[in-house]
């Protein structure tokens, strides 16, 4: 499961055979020891992906400002090392990081996917960067992890589902007011109809205040989608 290639790692100091994490013998990227060491699963929102002491249907933020989507399956906190993983698979084009990435998102998938009433396969779309940020990138991060779960669960995944129509990925340093301004409009459903009554898993890598994912859900429903879930990667512990 984890036997991605480190093809192209070398230059970054890691050798095939060695652990990203702790540079021991692996066969795959991340040893077991440094997964069942850092991905231990905790307690979260079932709702929004929000770390609690138990698990619950909807947190108190839920229950006071409920998320348009219905559930949230969130893999890892964004904290050490996974924030230096994203990080580094981001920005410093290690894609094959994306295959070990993957799996632990899937790993953390239940066993049923779709909704109750669901009638057809649930279509993978993940968050879509602007037209730039793909350009500098070169990949989608988000389309990445979507389209090796999509594969692994047999879904039919579509990256143009949904269109970024504003850049408004540089959110650092803005409130949560100011992101949420931002990010009005930011997306909308791709024309064709691709979405209409479909129940739809939103991907995506990292979630930091779910402002992103609030509004990428609500184009979805705009394009009317019947359901939306979001399966995150990683979730910053407390809103900021
Ligand atoms: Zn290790
Ligand atoms: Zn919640």
């Amino acid at each position: 499961m984890w036997a991605g290639m480190p093809f192209g790692s070398q230059r970054h100091g890691r050798w095939p055979g060695q652990c990203e994490l702790c540079r021991g013998w692996s066969a795959g990227l991340v040893c077991p020891a440094c997964i069942q060491a850092h991905a231990r699963t905790r307690a979260r929102c079932q709702r929004c992906g929000l770390g609690s002491g138990q698990p619950l249907a909807q947190c108190g933020q839920c229950l006071q400002d409920p998320p348009p989507c219905w559930r949230t399956v969130c893999a890892l906190d964004y904290t050490f090392p996974w924030d230096r993983l994203i990080g580094h698979f981001k920005f410093q084009h290690r894609i094959d990081l994306a295959a070990p990435l993957a799996a632990l998102l899937a790993a953390a998938l239940p066993a049923d996917l779709a909704p109750a009433g669901s009638a057809g396969p649930l279509l993978v779309v993940p968050v879509p960067l602007s037209d730039g940020r793909l350009a500098a990138r070169g990949f989608n991060q988000a389309w990445e992890l979507a389209r090796r779960i999509a594969r692994t669960r047999g879904l039919p995944a579509d990256p143009q589902a949904l269109v970024r129509v504003l850049d408004t990925e540089a959110q650092a340093g803005l409130t949560r007011a100011q992101r949420q301004r931002n990010l009005r409009n930011a997306f909308a459903p791709a024309a064709g109809g691709a979405l209409a009554g479909r129940d739809v898993a939103l991907v995506d890598d990292v979630m930091t205040t779910g402002s992103t994912a609030r509004e990428a859900t609500a184009a979805l429903l705009r394009g009317g989608a019947r359901s939306v879930q979001l399966w995150v990667l990683a979730r910053t512990p407390e809103s900021p």
